[in-house]
């Protein structure tokens, strides 16, 4: 991709509407575009990020046995009088009419409509355990949609639903989501910590959100510190196998929001360990048993022939909010620091002196080995002074830089400079590509 070719519209002044970090750079990096209020247009730039985060979670969440469908947006009303929703969703749901005066609505979530899907065809437990997911857009009228994409009004989401016959099989599902979640947020740099979360009527142990700490974060949270050290399960995870060691080890540190804040609890553990913070809730998991499926009518024959209503659980990643709270977590004063696994382009060519026929040759010569090697390339190939292509290189985040100029090449050499910790190496073309690939 050229630069002089690709819709990058940068802002050189700090838009004033945005309150945040992440937003601002958003905006200044030209990834999104506000429509209306808390609802964004994702433009170039944005949506590679965007699809990455997006790859990440899918990955995971099949790994993990999940089985990808795609619901609609638009939704009847009807299904959500069944489960007794439609009335008590309130506000934040949008309702619409369609031409024949049908009840309709953009979906803030999924239980019912997956709850109709698999009632019209699981009939058995034999055909169990299942996790059904999709990554769709969501709408939820926000009273205060802010901080960018971090609280949007339409946001992307990825929803996964699973069915069990008991609660004992439910433990096992939520398991393997809770294992999925850690390795989804952690291989886009960000340390994620489980918290146990409000069950609402439902009781027990079994919801938990996904925090990021960030001082913009919206929800109050504490926790021991000794479970920011605890490592991530392996690509090698075995998702059939008994999870529980894993999810102990996760629990056992004191880990809440304010909602769920236990002071006597948080106070036995030691005062130097004790951490509170602010924190961005980025994944949500949550078992709610029969709540859906005993008033809509989803049941399933036992082993013993008996009708029983699915256990079910719910298990949400905020795939849009994650782009803000990943700058928040990765960016510093020049602008973002991409982690490698969601950034847009991999590499950055600047070339110096774009129309001298040597460094253009180069850069084409660069950026064709790199791309020949799978990785994403950007070449700025604009006619600007070097000043202003190092601060746009900077503030887009790309991990490398390849610095190409004619000065350079006539001694043989290009500059790479790494983004995050500003290391620069001088070395030959057939170097760099090799430092790169
Ligand atoms: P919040 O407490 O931030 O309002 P929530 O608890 O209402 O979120 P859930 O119903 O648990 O959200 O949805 C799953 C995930 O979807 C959340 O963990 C969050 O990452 C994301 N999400 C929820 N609301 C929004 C929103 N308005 N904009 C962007 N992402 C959102
Ligand atoms: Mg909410
Ligand atoms: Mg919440
Ligand atoms: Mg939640």
């Amino acid at each position: 991709m050229h630069l002089s070719r690709y819709f990058l519209p940068i802002l050189k002044e700090t838009p004033k509407e945005a309150e945040i970090v992440s937003h601002r750079l958003m905006l200044r990096a030209g990834m999104i575009r506000q429509e209306t209020a808390g609802i964004y247009a994702w433009l170039p730039m944005g949506l590679r990020v965007l699809r990455k985060i997006e790859q990440i979670v899918r990955e995971e969440q099949n790994r993990a046995g999940a089985q990808e469908l795609l619901m609609p947006t638009v939704q009847p009303a009807d299904l959500w009088r069944e489960s007794g929703r439609y009335d008590a969703y309130g506000k934040e749901m949008l309702r619409i009419t369609d031409r024949h005066e049908r009840e309709m609505l953009f979906g803030p979530t999924n239980e019912e409509m997956v709850t109709d899907i698999f009632r019209a065809s699981v009939k058995s437990y034999r055909d169990l355990p299942l996790n059904l997911y999709h990554i769709q857009w969501k709408f939820r009228d926000e009273v205060r949609p802010r901080f960018g994409v971090m609280r949007g009004r339409e946001f992307l989401m990825k929803d996964a639903y699973s069915f069990d016959l008991d609660k004992e099989s439910a433990r096992h599902a939520y398991n393997r989501m809770f294992v999925a979640y850690l390795r989804t947020f952690a291989r886009m740099g960000l340390k994620a910590i489980p918290m146990r979360a409000d069950t609402g009527p439902i009781g027990g142990d079994m919801s938990h959100e996904f925090i990021i700490l960030a001082s913009t974060g919206e929800s109050e949270v504490f926790c021991d510190k000794a479970i920011l050290d605890l490592p991530i399960p392996g690509e090698d995870t075995d998702f059939t196998a008994d999870l529980s060691p894993v999810i102990t080890d996760w629990t056992t540190p004191y880990a809440a929001t304010d909602e769920m804040h236990d002071t006597a609890a948080f106070e036995a553990v030691p005062e130097a360990e004790r951490m509170s913070a602010r924190g961005i809730e980025v994944g949500h998991i949550f078992y709610f048993g029969t709540k859906y499926s005993e008033p809509m009518n989803a049941k399933v024959t036992g082993p013993d022939g008996a009708e029983v209503p699915v256990h079910m659980g719910s298990y949400g990643v905020g795939v849009s909010r994650l782009l803000g709270a990943i700058i928040e977590a990765h960016h510093d004063d020049d602008g973002i620091v991409w982690p490698a696994s969601v950034a847009p382009f991999h590499v950055g060519i600047i070339n110096l002196k774009p129309g001298d026929a040597a460094t253009d040759a180069a850069c084409a010569d660069l950026e064709a080995q790199l791309a020949k090697a799978g990785l994403d390339v950007l070449v700025d190939d604009v006619d600007s002074r070097a000043g202003a292509k190092f601060a746009t290189m900077d503030l887009i985040g790309l991990p490398y830089q390849l610095i190409v100029g004619p000065r350079g090449l006539k001694d043989g050499v290009v500059e790479v400079k790494a983004r995050a910790s500003g290391e620069r190496a001088t070395l030959s073309p057939q170097e760099a590509v090799n430092r790169l690939i």
